[in-house]
């Protein structure tokens, strides 16, 4: 006789709250509707307890853009959150790319051209994996491509988050939120490098120009000069990404080479090594506002492709993702990258345990 099959685990939705915000014009009106969600949200958040160091996740957006989350629309949230610690700090990690944000200094000046300095909002601003994006820290996480994920260290020092994500697709998952702010934006320059690269870095001799300068900071011993052309013991590389951002030339280059299945893996599990840094305590407010086809990391401004939705809440980023994707609807990522299946981040991160895709939603 056939031996009854088990039942399926019972899963308890994840609450997600929705404040509707249509009209975007004014800095006053917004900040009081991002506070009243907040406020919504507070008795929940007990982990943020007097004095505790509180990372405010966010990005500045890359210089020449405005699709990003401003300092104005968050001042009502942050002076309560002052209320509560005086150990706040806004917090972001250098990229991986060759701009002004892939070292603190040019971070820093962006951040201030953007709004976000301590004079203006009261709140200081970190850059968390340090001068160069070298300063990680393993976590171990049980994933299907990592068994640790180096994330910034001034992130698993902290003692809870608030993750602030503007909502936009991306060239490579798809769509970017709550996960990939944690999963991309919390991750060391090594980190970053892992996610988007299957392969190492690449010479490209006719540019070089045999200075040295990504020998020295090679923590690996893994590149050499010979006949004035550097060159990379591929054995010895680890992948850190540190020369490519040491060229003045551009001669050394990372391929964004990883399919678009493993990149949103990879970045899922990233954000589940977040998660266990900071054991949970994490908050997660998804602004669907400019929702722009391309992420804030791109030097111009884009037009939206929906129109402004509002605030989405909850404890659970695979749950504020899942419900922002719903919202703006699926078939609108479907359309601008037809060969993305966004969803793919969402089912990895219920098989890994990040979350669940399955919520409940209240208008606040
Ligand atoms: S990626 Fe890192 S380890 Fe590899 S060659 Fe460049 S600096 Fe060295
Ligand atoms: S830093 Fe760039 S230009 Fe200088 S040796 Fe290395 S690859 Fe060549």
């Amino acid at each position: 006789m056939q031996k009854p099959s088990k039942p399926a685990p019972k899963i308890t939705p994840s609450k997600v709250y929705l404040k509707r915000l249509q009209d975007w014009s004014g800095d006053q009106k917004i900040s009081e509707t991002v506070l009243s969600a907040w406020q919504h949200m507070e008795p929940m958040l007990d982990f943020i307890g007097k004095n505790s160091f509180t990372a405010i996740k966010l990005t500045f957006g890359e210089e020449g853009t405005s699709g990003y989350v401003k300092p104005a629309w968050l001042a009502g949230l942050l002076n309560s959150l002052r209320q509560k610690t005086e150990n706040a700090f806004i917090v972001e990690t250098n990229t991986l790319y060759r701009e002004k944000r892939s070292n603190a200094v040019g971070h820093l000046h962006v951040a201030e051209s953007h709004g976000y300095s301590l004079d203006k909002t009261g709140i200081p601003v970190i850059i968390a994996d340090g001068l160069h994006g070298r300063d990680g820290q393993n976590i171990s996480i049980r994933g299907d491509h990592f068994e640790n994920v180096k994330i910034a260290r001034g992130i698993c020092e902290s003692d809870n988050m608030i993750c602030i994500s503007h909502v936009t697709g991306h060239m490579q998952s798809g769509f970017a939120g709550a996960i990939k702010n944690l999963g991309m934006g919390c991750a060391s320059r090594q980190g970053k490098l892992l996610q988007h690269s299957g392969t190492l870095p690449e010479i490209t001799v006719e540019k070089c120009i045999g200075c040295g300068a990504c020998m020295s900071v090679c923590p690996a011993n893994a590149i050499g000069i010979k006949k004035k052309k550097a060159i990379l013991v591929r054995e010895r590389c680890i992948g850190c990404g540190e020369c490519t951002v040491a060229c003045r030339t551009g001669a050394i280059d990372i391929k964004y080479d990883e399919n678009v299945v493993k990149f949103q893996e990879k970045m899922v599990e990233y954000a589940l090594g977040v998660k266990k840094a900071l054991s949970s305590k994490i908050v997660y407010l998804n602004f669907l506002e400019n929702v722009t086809k391309n992420c804030d990391c791109m030097s111009k401004n884009e037009a939206s492709v929906v129109p402004d939705i509002g605030i989405i809440c909850s404890i659970d980023p695979v749950a504020a993702d899942k419900a922002s994707m719903d919202l703006i609807g699926i078939d609108k990522f479907k359309e601008l990258f037809p060969e993305i299946d966004a969803l793919t981040q969402i089912r990895h991160a219920e098989k890994v345990k990040l979350g669940t895709s399955q919520y409940e939603i209240s208008e606040i």
